[in-house]
């Protein structure tokens, strides 16, 4: 990105701002490696030659619809053009093939409606304004003919749209995909409204977005033969668990728990239910209501988003009668028993909320009790029980309720996957992406270093994607093209991923060890990483550690990483809900199969996540992958504000920039000799004639139409940005 080289007094010019990044402003004077400039704020400042960028003084003032056709591409460009589109509601632009979208905060329901959908039907990508549609429409179209799969990868950080985005691309497909007017809950229906169902169970309000997934998720929608859906696929990634029993103000729980308490009469009653102040799980925060939501409609909703993909009546009783047990089961508090270090229920109160839960899980009440107050330790000559003191008794309720929560989540999701069905025949699909983008805190846990594993991963997905095909391709083509270098991050996903020896595996290792605890862990990291280019240990801790990003520095703290990492449930819990005499309840908890209560084999919350990971990246790398990155512009989740510092770190994050930059350098268009003669010799028919081969024709077509600066490869020809449309611009005038 080059700096002006000579401004001269009058010289629009882009200066850095340390508030709003960027201000514009004129060249008032030059002194040799200085100049002042006049800001349109009104400042006049002093600055270096080398750290200022023209400004396009004939830039549209409503902006370009796609950043490759901005004259200057620098970072206040960039800027300036996402801005002016913001102002004027156009909140989608390209970079060439991905689209950016800032979340306008506000409705825009004619921006989505099915004329809006009709118009992109069809419709050459880029012929019309940038939307989710349009890149739709691209992949479904990109399936249809080349027969190759496609994906869609919808990221940004929380708040900035993803699973709106996502919805809308699926409303698409659905609409390109469905069958007219079928009857009764086609597939396609049962896709769309698999989105509530676990909207309801999975979302939360937070303080950076009021319906936050709390789980990533990949749809992947399967095509026939026809180009009609015919099955589909939902997998869904690590569910923030510790939610259940800990939220704090003013965030919400899980929207389920909300709406039961806002259910009709005889449900309430039926489940024994209040108001949900009176909850523990509810009431460690102050927040109930949500802006412009019903929770009694949204459970009515719910319910019927249910009956669509296939839930019984039955079971629906069944999973809220478990919902209800569990907002239960957290009202029950525990004071000293008899005996030293054993606990009970507090209070008549406890009492009730424990025979309640129990009524629910239709289990027997005293066995719940033991379960939460007792520990059987079976060894080799005989079997102990231990009481738990009240404050594990509290963890031990905890643990069930995020274990109890969790599996209902998971049966949602196998649930709906069996009832919609898979499509065994099927060849295409198109898959879609909403997971949740890099995350830097005050504090950061384990979900943070596991979310931004995911980050990395994609990240280099994208740098594959993006960078080493663009350069590949020039390379293997032998055409001219200086190289753009660009970060590649596989030493941070070694640092994380790698067996033996990166972190996971290092994390492994310490919850085998009883005696390991969060301070041996952190030490060992220091001595295997101490040097390390992107491990780095903070001066003033002992157990944190930090690791460079792609995005930028995060340090995490240890403390509960072990504990977060174990994924194990208590054998007394497993014996309680295996027992149940719902059926529901205890399929939750299936009985443990010989070999695997036998073999006891560890298993760790890290390292099936990073099996996850790969496997959704095998799925990716085999389809053609769509970009969408979601920009959110301002932490206030209001209309028409839009912070330039916020928005820029979320396009650097997202590859935004590098992205820019490798696009218009480049020759983002390409085509095979014969294919671009055939699209073009209408321009001049002659050059068939007079030519004896297809790179003869194309390139004396090629001067015939008067284009500069495009490449001749060995089998193709290649573009710059915008040549194409020209092209084509000419031909329909033919
Ligand atoms: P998280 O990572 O927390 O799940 P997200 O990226 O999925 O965040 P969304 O839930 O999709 O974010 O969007 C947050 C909110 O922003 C929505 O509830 C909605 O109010 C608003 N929003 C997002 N996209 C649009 C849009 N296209 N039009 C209108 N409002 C939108
Ligand atoms: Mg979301």
């Amino acid at each position: 990105m080059a700096a002006v080289v000579n401004p001269v007094v009058g010289s629009l010019v882009w200066v850095e701002d340390p508030d709003v990044t960027w201000i514009d402003g004129e060249v008032v004077e030059v002194k040799g490696e200085e100049i002042k400039v006049l800001c349109t704020s009104g400042k006049t400042v002093v600055v270096k030659v080398s750290n200022v960028y023209p400004k396009d003084a004939e830039a549209p003032p409503c902006g370009v619809d796609d950043m490759t056709k901005l004259a200057y591409l620098h970072e206040p460009g960039v800027l300036q053009n996402l801005r002016s589109r913001y102002d004027m509601n156009e909140i989608y632009t390209y970079t060439g093939n991905i689209l950016i979208a800032v979340n306008p905060f506000i409705k825009l329901p004619h921006l989505y409606d099915n004329h809006m959908m009709a118009q992109y039907k069809g419709a050459d990508f880029g012929e019309l304004s940038p939307h989710p549609f349009a890149i739709a429409d691209a992949a479904y179209r990109l399936m249809i003919n080349e027969g190759i799969s496609q994906s869609v990868l919808v990221s940004g950080e929380s708040g900035a749209g993803k699973t709106e985005t996502t919805k809308l691309l699926m409303r698409y497909l659905a609409y390109m995909g469905g069958r007219a007017a079928a009857e009764g809950r086609t597939v396609e229906q049962q896709v769309l409204e698999s989105n509530p169902v676990l909207e309801a169970f999975g979302n939360a309000k937070t303080v950076r977005n009021n319906n936050s997934s709390r789980f990533g998720k990949f749809v992947e929608i399967q095509f026939d033969q026809r180009g009609r859906i015919s099955g589909a696929a939902i997998r869904t990634y690590l569910l923030e668990r510790s939610r259940v029993c800990q939220v704090s103000d003013p965030e919400r729980n899980y929207h389920c728990f909300y709406m039961l308490c806002a259910a009709p009469p005889e449900d309430i009653q039926r489940y024994k239910l209040g108001n949900a102040r009176t909850f523990h799980y509810l009431n460690q925060s102050n927040s109930y209501e949500l802006d412009g939501v019903d929770d009694s409609k949204e459970y009515i909703a719910t319910r019927r988003a249910m009956d669509i993909v296939g839930i019984s009546s039955d079971e629906q009783e069944a999973i809220f009668r478990v919902v209800a047990a569990i907002l239960h089961l957290g009202n029950i508090e525990f004071a000293k028993g008899k005996d030293i270090d054993s606990s009970q229920p507090k209070d008549e109160k406890s009492w009730f909320h424990l025979r309640t839960a129990a009524e629910l899980f239709m289990c027997d009440a005293k066995a719940l009790e033991d379960s939460l107050c007792k520990r059987v330790i079976v060894t080799r000559d005989e079997t102990i029980t231990k009481w738990l003191d009240p404050d594990s008794a509290v963890t031990s309720r905890d643990a069930l309720a995020k274990t109890v929560y969790s599996r209902l989540f998971d049966w949602l999701v196998d649930k709906i996957n069996s009832s919609i069905g898979q499509d065994p025949e099927s060849k295409c699909l198109i898959g879609v992406l909403d997971i949740y983008g890099f995350e830097s805190f005050k504090t950061n846990s384990f979900e943070q270093f596991c979310i931004n594993l995911t980050n990395e991963k994609l990240q280099q997905h994208f740098n594959q994607h993006v960078f080493k095909m663009e350069q590949e391709e020039y390379t293997k083509e032998e055409i001219d093209w200086s190289y753009i270098d660009f970060i590649d991050n596989q030493d941070i996903l070694d640092l994380i991923e790698k067996r033996p020896g990166g972190i996971i595996a290092l994390l492994d290792e310490a919850c085998m060890f009883p005696r390991s605890t969060h301070e041996t862990f952190a030490q060992k990291l220091y001595q295997t990483f101490k040097n390390h280019k992107r491990f780095s240990k903070p001066k003033l801790s002992r157990t944190d550690f930090t690791i460079c990003h792609y995005a930028g520095d995060v340090t995490y703290q240890t403390e509960f990483f072990l504990d977060k990492n174990k994924d194990y449930v208590v054998a007394e819990h497993q014996a309680l809900l295996n027992g149940s005499k719902c059926s529901f309840a205890s399929s939750l908890f299936p009985p443990l199969s010989e070999e695997s209560s036998k073999t006891s084999k560890f298993s760790s919350i890290g390292s099936r996540f990073k099996q996850q990971l790969q496997a959704l990246l095998e799925t990716l790398s085999a389809t053609e992958p769509h970009y969408i990155r979601c920009v959110k512009p301002n932490n206030l989740l209001k209309p028409a504000i839009f912070e330039s510092k916020n928005v820029l770190q979320q396009l650097r994050c997202g590859g935004v920039m590098e992205a820019i930059r490798i696009s218009c350098a480049g020759y983002p268009t390409r085509k095979q000799f014969y294919e671009f003669v055939d699209r073009f010799s209408l321009l001049a028919p002659e050059v068939l004639n007079e030519s004896s081969d297809e790179v003869t024709a194309c390139k004396r077509l090629l001067e015939k139409v008067g284009l500069e600066g495009y490449q001749i490869g060995k089998t193709k020809v290649f573009l710059r940005a915008g040549q194409m449309a020209e092209l084509d611009a000419q031909r329909s005038e033919v």
